[in-house]
């Protein structure tokens, strides 16, 4: 293993100040410098005819200088070297700018490859600044499949190509072999030391699609091997188990009877509670499904055993909200709730997490801020997070950290695909709430543009007029941030004095205080406006069940599954309820997309639609989903070896044999390195 982890400063070319560039790119040794792979390929393989080249398109060809090179020096900064050169097919001229010493060792009458993009039009082509080598002396630059990498200023791309040629040269025989060979027969997977070659220099397309394949197939069978270890070390056995408790009292002071797919999701989590193991389940249900109820009734149980729950939201509006609504339903119950949000003053935090670490609430609702601020709990035995698919494995490790390791509720109106819910919650069940509480309507859905406008402000007069209350959805909050987008802020003005000046018009967006947010909230849920101007601040879980009407402007803006979730906001009465996208996007799909919505109220489809269009990565948000991010794998493009991937990795983890084979140590080893003792996942 000598030479893998040999300095960069072993190869040709690289002395100190390259080192140094490398190491600010976080590779010091050969074994770094071929693991830093590509980011995407040219095609210098095939060599074009002068007269075959197309415009625009880069392309590899070889020719003959037939002028000799001459540079011009413009001006200060300015150099340009002209010459030409010619094939069997056609002449061309080339020009570089700056490269005089480059352009320089270009010798009349000798033969090069070059590969470059042609440019210009009839009146004269030619190609600017190619690359060019020698027909004797070929090295990395042309006839091949070229990779790109990722740089860094002062490393080109020929650079890093030249030394990772070398890397592989020297160490390629070295390298270990972390997938063994029956598992790669199973598998169909190429050896380590054939993927990082063809990963790096790929004979053909096929080549690199097989070398591309087993690296994803690796780092997918790593990661999801390391997630089933982490998961058996944590408690099998819940510190926190509960008696089977009678759900009679809570169902009794319930203002309507439970769906039943409301009663199942409830049966399910009553039943994890009962087991004696920690509950980690997921309620998916399209919005107004009735998730709350669930949630609510998940904490009644944690608290007729005599546990905290915690109640997570992902916003502060919903978390007031679910407070409110909460505390209503479970303070007769006897179930003592408070909320804690990062707006609160500092006082009154300090009291609510004193009555939360003397567990005189039962009931805490809040943002996020209640896992990762400093928040003891005396008694915590369950924790909600509410209206995400947010809540990965990172942010489950910090909990179990808390010390009790304990039950956990996901509620969701997104579906998740099995597979990625795998990697984002390690094992997860899943409740469907697949029924929607009886009378609600569907809500009609019209896609129009801007000549319907005064159409749809009649509309919304009307809608005033019979008592009922309107959202306008803009995508920006103030003027200016895009000069084609609505903005809230100017829309709710221009409304209230030129359009509806006898109405009332209300601005809610987030960048507003959150006392001022959750006053104008409260006063519009109250029916003391008829139009509520906002962004997509009231997308999750906000409930005025007189709001009949949702106007979305830009609508093309917005994804699907979020647009659902905005006309999520109303249709809660019993009044039928409209959704008006305003958009005057002209592309196609767009259209399509958005006409799909107005056709379907089923948002399980509308995601899988969204899911399929954007990607897991967009769909989720890899930054703040807890998505880890692959270095070759791909999310949306790799599911398939994604799921022989996690396959393979529970064959491996459900034979205590196989992980003791002395194959299987690189293996181990990588995982032990990649999964640090505390928990957390670093990948
Ligand atoms: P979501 O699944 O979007 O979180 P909510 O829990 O906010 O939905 O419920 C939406 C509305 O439906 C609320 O006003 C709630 O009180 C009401 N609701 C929930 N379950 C039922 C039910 N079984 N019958 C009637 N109304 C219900
Ligand atoms: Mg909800």
């Amino acid at each position: 293993m000598a030479k893998l982890f040999e300095s960069v400063r072993y190869l040709k070319g690289v002395g100190e100040a390259r080192a140094k560039l490398f190491a600010s790119m976080g590779i010091t040794t050969l074994y770094d410098l071929i693991s830093w792979f590509p980011r995407t390929y040219e095609d210098r393989s095939r060599i074009v005819p002068i007269s075959e080249l197309q415009a625009d398109e880069p392309a590899c060809f070889r020719a003959f200088v037939t002028s000799q090179p001459r540079t011009h020096h413009i001006r200060k900064g300015l150099d340009l070297t002209k010459l030409t050169v010619a094939d069997d097919t056609a002449r061309l001229n080339i020009t570089f700018f700056n490269q005089r010493y480059a352009a320089g060792s270009l010798e009349y009458a000798r033969e090069y490859y070059f590969y470059g993009t042609l440019t210009g039009d009839y009146l004269g082509y030619q190609i600017t600044n190619p690359v060019f080598e020698d027909v004797d002396r070929p090295g990395v630059l042309t006839r091949r499949i070229m990779p790109v990498y990722p740089l860094t200023a002062g490393v080109s791309n020929g650079l890093i190509a030249r030394s990772v040629k070398q890397a592989l040269d020297a160490c390629l025989a070295e390298l270990p072999e972390i997938l063994p060979e029956p598992l790669r027969r199973q598998y169909g997977l190429c050896s380590a030391a054939e993927a990082y070659r063809g990963i790096h220099a790929p004979e053909s397309f096929e080549a690199l699609d097989v070398a591309r394949r087993r690296l994803v197939f690796e780092e997918f069978f790593i990661f999801s091997v390391g997630l089933s270890l982490l998961r058996g070390r944590r408690s099998r056995h819940s510190r926190v188990p509960m008696e089977r408790t009678d759900l009679s009292a809570f169902l009794a002071a319930l203002p309507f009877t439970l769906t039943g797919a409301q009663r199942r999701a409830i049966d399910e989590i009553a039943a994890d509670f009962a087991s004696g193991g920690v509950m980690n389940r997921m309620v998916q249900g399209d919005v107004g499904s009735g998730k709350t109820v669930v949630a609510a009734a998940a904490a009644w149980m944690a608290a007729q055993n005599g546990l905290q729950s915690a109640l997570m939201a992902p916003t502060e509006i919903l978390a007031e909200q679910h407070a409110r609504s909460l505390e209503r339903l479970m303070t007769p119950l006897g179930v003592r709730t408070t909320l804690l949000t990062g707006s609160m003053t500092a006082a009154q935090k300090k009291i609510a997490r004193q009555a939360i670490a003397e567990h005189r609430v039962d009931l805490i609702i809040g943002t996020h801020a209640l896992i990762t601020e400093a928040t003891d709990f005396k008694n915590l035995g369950l924790v909600i997070a509410d209206e995400q698919h947010r809540f990965g494995v990172a942010q489950r490790a910090a909990l179990a950290e808390k010390g009790n390791d304990p039950h956990i509720l996901v509620m969701s109106a997104t579906p998740i695909p099995r597979t990625l819910a795998r990697i984002l919650y390690g094992d997860l069940d899943i409740s469907v709430i697949d029924e929607l509480p009886p009378g609600r309507q569907k809500v009609d859905t019209f896609l129009v543009g801007e000549d319907m406008r005064a159409r749809i402000n009649a509309f919304i007069r009307k809608q005033a007029a019979e008592g009922r209350q309107c959202f306008i959805v803009c995508p920006a909050i103030e003027e200016g941030e895009d000069e084609n987008l609505r903005s809230a802020e100017a829309w709710a003005e221009t409304l209230q004095k030129a359009v509806f000046p006898d109405l009332r018009v209300a601005l809610v967006h987030g960048r507003m205080k959150s006392a001022q947010k959750d006053e104008t909230m409260r006063a519009f849920a109250a029916g003391d406006y008829d139009i509520l101007v906002a962004t997509t601040v009231i997308e999750v879980g906000v409930d005025v069940p007189n709001a009949t009407l949702m106007v979305v402007e830009n609508a093309d803006r917005f994804g699907l599954s979020q647009l659902h979730q905005l006309r999520g906001r109303v249709g809660r009465g019993s009044a039928k309820s409209y959704c008006v996208l305003f958009s005057s996007n002209k592309n196609q799909e767009t259209l399509r997309r958005l006409k799909a919505l107005c056709k379907t109220n089923d948002g399980f489809e509308i995601s899988r639609e969204d899911l399929a269009l954007r990607g897991p990565g967009d769909f989720f948000g890899t930054r703040q989903s807890g998505l880890p991010a692959f270095k070759v794998g791909s999310l949306s493009m790799d599911l398939e070896t994604l799921r022989q991937a996690q396959t393979a990795a529970a064959e491996f983890v459900g034979s205590e044999e196989l992980a003791k084979r002395p194959e299987y140590a690189p293996l181990m080893e990588r995982i032990r390195a990649l999964f640090t003792e505390n928990g957390t996942v670093e990948v």
